[in-house]
Parts: structure tokens; C-alpha cells; sequence
């Protein structure tokens, strides 16, 4: 059996795919500690393969993907993240049916991508300006609540009443807001509920430049967050799809890809 790697070099984390030659998901690892992680990309890909008990030369295409694409200088190919989405999101939502827009909210970044009846781009929108709306802003406001990220989605869902107005959009003025709802005696579950729809109403925005159409999509690692999901489903007025792995999808894509490149390139074309 041929084997493919997709290489996700995000802000936050290194996300790699092993997929076979029928495009099956075999593998997957996330990993992300410390601002240097990038450098440990390779290492990353040989412990994933040894768990998978797969050896490095059965591996006959790796497609390296994401903001640090360019330091995994083993790859075969690199394409952009936004291409690697689209064809990981098309693949991942096959059961789910056509899928026209994609949210994506990585760790400093969040885009809204439009695609046609094929799946390819026609057109994106990115946030890459500030943390609001992104992975970070919540990782902030998780910090400052003393709960971890992933009990956000929990505590969404445990809040009372009309979700909390958190007006600041930048993460260092939204970490003094939150410290006096706190002060004002208001519950870690309500501010929770409110940071999710601060995001949501700024996401919401994004996915406004691309268009509104039916079937979207959402990827990235806050796709792992319920709450997050069910205020972006509310503002949005639709329901959305989240695949079975949302913070892989990018890596999938790549090395789908890469099973079209090495056929191509062995077709004799
Ligand atoms: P990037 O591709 O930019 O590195 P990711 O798609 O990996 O970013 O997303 C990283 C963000 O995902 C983190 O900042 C965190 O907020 C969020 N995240 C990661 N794991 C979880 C989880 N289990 N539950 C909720 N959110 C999560």
C-alpha cells in the first residue's frame, strides 16, 4: 500500500494526515508546544508513522500546507492553506452533501471561503488582523476564567438567560471586561455564552464579504467547541456541518492532493 502526508505548519499547532492511495484516512497527530513547534514537524511525522507502523519509504508524497509551510523543507509540494481546505472540507463533508462556504477559525486567523458546485474557491475573506474572533481570543478567555478551552463548549450550554454583551473585540481590553462581569457577580457560564457570541456576530460578518449561501461547513480547532457552533448556528440562522476531526481537515486536504500530484507525475503525461 502507497501512503500520502499532509503537513498543516499552522500559528498554533502542526497537524499532520496519512491517508492511503484510495484517499482513506489511516492517521492523524496534532501537535503544538511552545512558539518553535514548526521545528519539530518532521519529528512529529515519524512518531505518526511509527504508531501507524508505517515505514518512511512507503510514504511516496508529503504536501506541506499552512502559515509555515515553507519550513518543512522535506515536502515534496506546498500549497495554501486555502486550497488545501477546500479540497480537505469537500472530502470530509462528502456524507453531509455539497458544501458552498467554509469557516475556518485557526489559532490567529479566521477565513470564510466560497466555493462553487465543483468545490474549487471562488472567492475568501480573512481575519488576520487581531486575535478577536480566532482560536487565541478564546484560549485568552479561557485563561482568565480559569477553565481550560475545551470546557467552553459545556459551559456555553449551562448559561442563563440573555447571552452577556462582551464588547471589547481586542484580547488584552476583553481580559479587563471579563474581570469585572466577574467582579459584578455575573456566572464563568454566562460570560462564556457571551464571548462565543461576540465571536459568532464577528464571524457572522466575515462569512457576509463571501456570501450567505446554503450548505457551510466548519473547520479548524474551535469546530471542537459546541457552544461556539450553536452561537454561530444561531446568528448565521442555519445549521452547520462540523466533520469528525474539524482541526485536521487543512492536513487531509494536502495530502489529497498529493495522491492527484503523484499520479499525475507517474502517469507519464
Ligand atoms: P492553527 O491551524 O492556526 O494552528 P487550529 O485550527 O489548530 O489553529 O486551532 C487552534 C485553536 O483551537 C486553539 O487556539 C484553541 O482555541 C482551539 N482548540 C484546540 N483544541 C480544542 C478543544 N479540544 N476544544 C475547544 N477548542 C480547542
Amino acid at each position: 500500500m502507497k501512503y500520502f502526508a499532509g503537513i498543516d505548519i499552522g500559528s498554533t499547532a502542526i497537524k499532520i494526515t496519512i491517508i492511503d492511495e484510495n484517499k482513506e484516512m489511516v492517521g492523524h497527530r496534532i501537535s503544538g508546544s511552545g512558539s518553535m513547534f514548526y521545528k519539530y514537524a518532521q519529528q512529529t511525522l515519524g512518531d505518526l508513522l511509527k504508531d501507524l507502523n508505517i515505514s518512511d519509504e512507503d510514504v511516496c508524497y508529503r504536501v506541506a500546507t499552512g502559515y509555515g509551510r515553507k519550513l518543512f523543507k522535506e515536502a515534496d509540494e506546498n500549497i495554501s492553506e486555502i486550497t488545501a481546505n477546500a479540497i480537505g472540507a469537500v472530502a470530509a463533508a462528502k456524507e453531509f452533501g455539497a458544501i458552498k462556504t467554509i469557516i475556518n477559525i485557526g489559532g490567529q486567523d479566521s477565513k470564510a471561503i466560497s466555493l462553487d458546485d465543483q468545490g474549487n474557491v471562488v472567492n475568501f475573506a480573512m481575519n488576520d488582523r487581531c486575535a478577536a474572533g480566532t482560536g487565541k481570543f478564546l484560549d485568552a478567555c479561557a485563561m482568565n476564567l480559569e477553565i481550560g478551552v475545551e470546557e467552553l463548549g459545556e459551559r456555553h450550554f449551562n448559561a442563563t438567560g440573555t447571552p452577556l454583551s462582551i464588547n471589547s473585540t481586542c484580547a488584552v481590553f476583553a481580559e479587563s471586561e471579563i474581570i469585572g462581569l466577574l467582579g459584578n457577580s455575573h456566572s464563568v457560564e454566562d460570560i462564556v455564552s457571551g464571548v462565543h457570541y461576540s465571536i459568532a456576530k464577528r464571524i457572522v460578518k466575515l462569512v457576509k464579504r463571501v456570501g450567505v449561501k446554503e450548505g457551510i461547513y466548519f473547520d479548524g480547532g474551535p469546530a471542537l467547541n459546541g457552544g461556539l457552533v450553536n452561537a454561530i448556528e444561531n446568528e448565521i440562522g442555519q445549521k452547520i456541518f462540523i466533520p469528525k476531526h474539524p482541526q485536521v481537515t487543512t492536513s487531509f486536504g494536502a495530502a489529497i492532493l498529493g495522491v492527484d500530484s503523484y499520479n499525475y507525475q507517474n502517469s507519464g503525461l
